[in-house]
């Protein structure tokens, strides 16, 4: 059997000159949890052009869903970008990843710091209704540069909230804080800056960062990852992974060049 199914794109949404999604059909064979990545990509004269992609549907949904950067000079994004309704990609049969709830010790709150594509398992996290039964808050901290790279915003304020199931879940315990670092927003700076202003948590009412209540899910750039993990190992935070759980994980949003 192939690594690999094809699938259909249903749907492309360009959020800007930088960044879209898509969604495909889902091969009933294709099994994940929510949080995971996988191989996705394109065929090039006859032969797979891959890369790793989050999956940002939940696993129970019936399409499969991705948020991507569009790289001009990218080998599979230059042309990704491209992609339209009834075209077909190549979708990994195996995917895989740390940023799974399993992978954390029981708290009380779970954190989910992202910056730009590394909000895309979250997407995939904030709507799995067993996260809810499991912590009593879900905050979501999306950093991005402009506001409009603020993807899925509307979802996330508008659409969750009054989802005919996840609903009440939604609107009672996910903390939704989007900040931007290069314009006006209502809310600015770079998330390791409101944490350790402790600005973060003043804002959304809450104490700060404690390893015996928190449970923190970290995607994003590299550099982004390296001050986090430094500042929660600081706080004594003990990293998790796929066979031990911890106070935190963390997953790259893209290796860098
Ligand atoms: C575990 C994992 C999960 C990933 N999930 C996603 C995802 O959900 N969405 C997504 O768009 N990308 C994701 N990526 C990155 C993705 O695999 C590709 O790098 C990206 O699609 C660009 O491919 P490319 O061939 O056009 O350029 P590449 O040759 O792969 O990348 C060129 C350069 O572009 C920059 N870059 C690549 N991806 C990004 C990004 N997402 N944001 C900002 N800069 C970037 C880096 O500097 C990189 O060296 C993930 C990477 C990893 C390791």
């Amino acid at each position: 059997m192939s690594a690999f199914n094809e699938e259909r794109v249903l749907s492309v949404h360009h959020w800007t000159d930088r960044l879209f999604s898509f969604t495909t059909t889902r091969d009933t064979s294709m099994r994940f949890s929510n949080g995971h990545f996988t191989m996705i990509g394109l065929r090039v004269d006859g032969k797979p052009l891959l890369r790793a992609y989050s999956i940002a549907s939940a696993n129970y949904e019936d399409h499969l869903e991705f948020l991507s950067i569009k790289i001009d000079d990218g080998p599979l994004t230059s042309r990704l970008q491209h992609i339209k309704p009834d075209d077909t990609i190549i979708v990994g049969r195996k995917p895989t990843g740390t940023l799974v709830v399993d992978y954390l010790l029981p708290g009380k709150r779970l954190y989910l710091f992202a910056t730009g594509t590394g909000l895309a398992p979250f997407m995939s996290i904030v709507r799995d209704p067993s996260v809810y039964e499991q912590f009593e808050q879900i905050v979501l901290v999306h950093g991005v540069r402009i506001v409009d790279e603020l993807a899925y915003n509307d979802v996330l304020t508008q659409y969750l909230p009054t989802h005919e199931f996840l609903g009440d879940m939604v609107s009672t315990q996910l903390l939704y804080y989007p900040t931007v670092t290069r314009e006006d927003f209502k809310t600015q700076g770079r998330i390791p800056d409101l944490i350790t202003s402790g600005k973060l948590f003043a804002d959304l009412g809450l104490p700060g960062l404690d390893p015996k209540e928190d449970r923190v899910m970290i995607c994003g750039s590299p550099g982004m990852l390296r001050d986090l993990k430094k500042l929660l190992e600081n706080r004594q935070f003990q990293e998790g992974n796929t066979s031990t759980p911890g106070a935190f994980v963390i997953e790259r949003a893209f290796a860098e060049q």
